[in-house]
């Protein structure tokens, strides 16, 4: 039971925690001369250094990095003994720091904070610990650590063991003696795969129970790597400063190597050299699309199971410790010393739970349907709630009495990983949508604890007493922290970063997967763009600029950053033959799409002459006609051709199951309006005329389009309604041309900087009509009759200066009855959408398309649409 609360004392600053983070933001707010205290239930600081003493446990980010660096007097002053350094030495140093920095005079510890209340009356928190002290303070801060929280053990029987039991993650201080024990380790992550070697150096016989088998490569441990300590002898800022802007807090450099393409030689050369190197961001930078690329990945994997079967002698067991149920890197890679080598010894057994579950836990030891296990000690290295399970577990109720676990009730929502909406004042450090444990934990923490400190030092000289931050920035963060996962192969593994390890927590990747570099320039500009999206309040009124900080996908981001490194001319400043050649060669390096059944090339004789087409057959079965789509490529009516579009026609054949015919048609300045137009009615005509020809199903017929390509596909569709038809099933508008104004909010915004700029959408405009014409509907279709037209899906991308007249084209084609499918592409850009197999984040989009094209074939057409 709490004892009542009793002392009352005003603080500017609570801080929960005394770990690296909880130590540097004492020190930091003690600077700005804020008053603080400092609470933690362990006996000492440490944080999880404190608390996981188990046989083995080190740093697996190498010691040159795993250190604090906001003293540079410090770091000159503590010399680390080897790369990774062990559990006592950490201790020892945290111990160092706090001495040094005279820190334990503001820290209490063997206390616990028991709740925290937000009194909006007094705008603070009402704080009550364990010891029965009440404390009323404007902030409060949690540094409660990502894996801080030992998960229960959710085992059958747990408690009925009557033999000694232990948690890697609460050792006890005196240690443990498995001499001549017969012992049981349970769990396979890093506390148990750095633990097990050193048990077994003690136990007569020891017994691992594995679940999940991980991946594991040698830490090599042994002095600090030579070309670290070299590096940062000659540049200790530089050093550190690389470490602050890169994604993951380490400096190493990104490789651009695909695994996909690379040769076998270039394969082997970077595994080998990344095994013999012994560093976690090593191992995850041997392809540069490991990570998002499930054949990249399975190269690593397969490597990593290699070595694994070279190692334990026995190959049932060997096979049995190869991780094959996830992706290499979806779940915390390991880092070890002599793991897999201690499955050699005669007194070490795997069991692995998959083939033989455990049962129960008996008075005696284990049971399993083959058999019991008698055992003297229970090792549990089970794991953590990890990145929530220490903030909801603290009873925090904020503004409108609502707690930090009813709020979290269906995952966590945070802005920057920073503050939630509801909880004034509250900074949580390395919180979930934060880069934390992904990232090298001390650069992080000091970014955080950083960022923290220059917040309140700001509200300090505005004058400002609260902050908070808006719903609107905080729903924007959540989404950017999920397109960021979604890009990744992290969302399909049943890790602690999903919250997959704790039954019944919502699934969700917990960090932020950008990047620390991108991370920090997120959180920077927050603040120089006034606080963006956080609501500050103080004794003169109330200030809040509310918006989303990142809106646009990250993958597409990627592209426009290399785009803009390339350092291009605008095209608009190109002749159109230069235009072309510039897009010819841009075309030539990318992926090339989906395999498909069959692709050939043929022409269609159109008054005009001939259209060179090419026909995409979907690959899968039934065998027998399809229906067909007529395609036409983007390019502004000057640019393109049927290698341009050629992996999204893959993509379009192998999602909608028809058959694809792209026509290439007449471009201007050659051609000038209306002879794409003309063009495009007249290859749909043909096309429909030689349906059983070309594979396809008479009277299934779809158009569409991206871009200019888009804008003919409709006028095709408005001519054929005039002319006689063919009867057309529906269209697909990607990212439409409908209309020459360019004055519409879209253009205002997005016309520069997104690839499509409004300069060239001029130069396109230009080079195809006269002004005098480009009100005619078969130019700006927006303005022709729109009756009877096909069901119609319609892509609008955010960041495309031509989303507006889509959008007005999708509602002005509703407001006649025509079936509308608007599409929105979050966070993309004119071009985005279309990059096959480059922008992950179009795919869902072009899953839309899909759906919708098979839609069209799937429901037949009403009277009233033929008519
Ligand atoms: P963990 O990675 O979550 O591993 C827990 C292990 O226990 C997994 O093998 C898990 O299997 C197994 N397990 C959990 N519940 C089980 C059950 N009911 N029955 C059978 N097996 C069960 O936890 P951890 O090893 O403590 O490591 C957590 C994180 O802490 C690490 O990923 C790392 O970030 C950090 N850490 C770092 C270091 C270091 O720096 N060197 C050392 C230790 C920990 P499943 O995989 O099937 O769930």
């Amino acid at each position: 039971m709490n004892k009542p609360a009793s002392v009352r004392e005003q603080l500017d600053a609570v801080v929960v925690g005394a770990g690296f983070s909880g130590l540097y933001m004492l020190y930091r707010l003690r600077q700005l001369g804020l008053s603080v205290k400092v609470f933690d239930s362990a006996g000492d600081v440490g944080g999880t250094w404190y608390w996981n003493r188990y046989p083995g446990a080190r740093c697996d980010i190498p010691t040159t990095d795993y250190t604090y660096s906001f003293d540079p007097e410090l770091e000159k002053e503590w010399t680390w003994s080897e790369k990774y350094a062990t559990q006592p030495e950490i201790l020892d140093y945290l111990r160092f720091v706090a001495d040094r920095h005279g820190l334990r005079s503001d820290i209490e510890f063997s206390t616990s904070v028991t709740s925290a209340r937000w009194d909006e009356q007094e705008k603070r928190w009402r704080i009550t610990t364990g010891r029965g002290k009440e404390i009323r303070c404007r902030y409060y801060i949690m540094a409660t650590g990502c894996l801080s929280i030992p998960k229960p053990p959710d085992i059958e029987g747990a408690g009925r063991f009557a033999g000694q039991v232990y948690f890697t993650s609460r050792w006890p201080h005196e240690g443990a003696d498995f001499t001549g024990q017969r012992v049981a380790v349970i769990g396979t992550g890093s506390s148990g795969i750095q633990s097990i070697p050193l048990i077994a150096r003690q136990a007569s016989r020891l017994t691992v129970f594995q679940r999940t088998a991980n991946f594991s490569i040698p830490a090599h441990n042994g002095p600090a790597p030579a070309d670290r300590l070299k590096r940062l002898g000659e540049d200790r800022d530089g050093y550190r400063h690389a470490a602050r802007w890169s994604r993951g807090g380490i400096p190493i450099e990104p490789t651009d190597v695909l695994g996909v393409t690379a040769s076998e030689a270039v394969r082997r050369e970077r595994f080998e050299a990344a095994w013999a190197q012994g560093e976690l961001f090593g191992i995850l930078n041997v392809f540069a699309d490991q990570g998002v690329n499930p054949a990249s990945n399975d190269i690593v994997a397969e490597m990593i199971r290699e070595k694994i079967r070279s190692i334990v002698k026995d190959p049932g067991t060997a096979e049995a410790l190869c991780p094959k149920d996830h992706y290499f890197g979806t779940k915390r890679p390991c880092l070890d010393t002599g793991y897999f080598e201690t499955y050699n010894l005669p007194h070490v057994l795997l069991v692995d739970l998959r083939k033989q579950p455990i049962i129960s836990i008996t008075e005696e030891g284990i049971e399993t349907p083959d058999e019991s296990f008698g055992f003297d000690a229970i090792v549990y290295a089970t794991g953590f709630d990890a990145m929530t399970g220490a903030l909801v577990a603290a009873d925090v109720a904020g503004r409108d009495g609502l707690s930090l676990k009813e709020k979290w009730a269906t995952g966590p929502s945070t802005y920057l990983g920073l503050m939630t909406a509801g909880f004034p004042n509250v900074f949580m450090l390395t919180g979930p949508g934060s880069p934390s444990v992904l990232s090298n934990m001390t650069v992080s923490i000091e970014q955080h604890v950083d960022w923290v400190a220059g917040c309140l030092e700001d509200m300090r000289e505005e004058r400002f007493e609260t902050i908070e931050p808006t719903s609107l920035a905080e729903s924007g963060w959540d989404q950017h922290v999920q397109d960021c996962a979604a890009i990744t192969l992290h969302p399909t593994a049943n890790s602690w970063y999903m919250g997959a390890n704790v039954p019944g927590k919502p699934r969700v990747l917990l960090p932020y997967i950008g990047g620390v570099n991108a991370y920090r320039q997120a959180c920077d500009e927050v603040v120089s763009q006034g606080y963006l999206g956080f609501r500050r309040t103080g004794p003169e009124g109330a200030r809040c600029r509310d918006g989303v900080i990142r809106r646009m996908q990250p993958d597409v981001a990627m592209v426009l950053d290399l785009v803009a490194a390339m350092g291009m001319p605008p095209m608009d400043t190109l002749s159109a033959a230069d235009a072309r050649a510039l897009m010819a060669a841009t075309a030539a390096i990318r992926p090339p799409g989906p395999e498909v059944g069959e692709v050939t090339d043929g022409v269609i004789p159109v008054p005009a002459g001939d259209l060179p087409y090419r026909l995409y057959r979907p690959a899968v079965p039934p065998e027998g006609p399809r229906p067909l789509v007529v395609y036409f490529h983007g390019g502004g009516w000057v640019l393109g051709n049927l290698d341009s579009d050629d992996p999204l026609c893959r993509d379009l054949c192998q999602r909608s199951g028809a058959v694809v015919v792209s026509v290439n048609y007449r471009h201007a300045p050659e051609a000038r309006f209306p002879a794409a137009a003309l063009d495009a009615f007249a290859a749909v005509q043909w096309v429909d005329a030689n349906a059983i020809e070309l594979g396809g199903i008479p009277g299934q017929l779809a158009v569409a389009g991206w871009s200019a390509g888009a804008n003919i596909a409709t006028v095709a569709c408005q001519l054929a309604r005039d002319d006689g038809g063919p009867h057309i099933s529906g269209q697909v508008l990607i990212c439409p041309v409908v209309d020459s104004d360019m004055t519409r909010l879209s253009y205002q915004k997005n016309g520069d900087g997104y690839i499509l700029t409004t300069a060239l959408m001029r130069w396109f405009w230009d080079h195809y009509a006269d002004p005098a014409d480009r009100a005619d509907p078969r130019a700006a279709p927006l303005h022709g009759n729109l009756d009877g037209l096909p069901p119609t899906c319609i892509v609008a991308a955010d960041f495309d200066p031509l989303r507006d007249e889509g959008v007005a084209y999708a509602r002005a084609l509703e407001d006649v009855g025509v079936p509308v499918r608007l599409a929105r592409a979050r966070g993309h850009t004119h071009t985005s959408v279309t990059m096959v197999g480059v922008v992950i984040s179009g795919a869902p989009v072009r899953a839309e398309i899909g759906a919708a094209l098979r839609n069209f074939f799937a429901v037949r057409p009403t009277t009233e649409q033929i008519e």
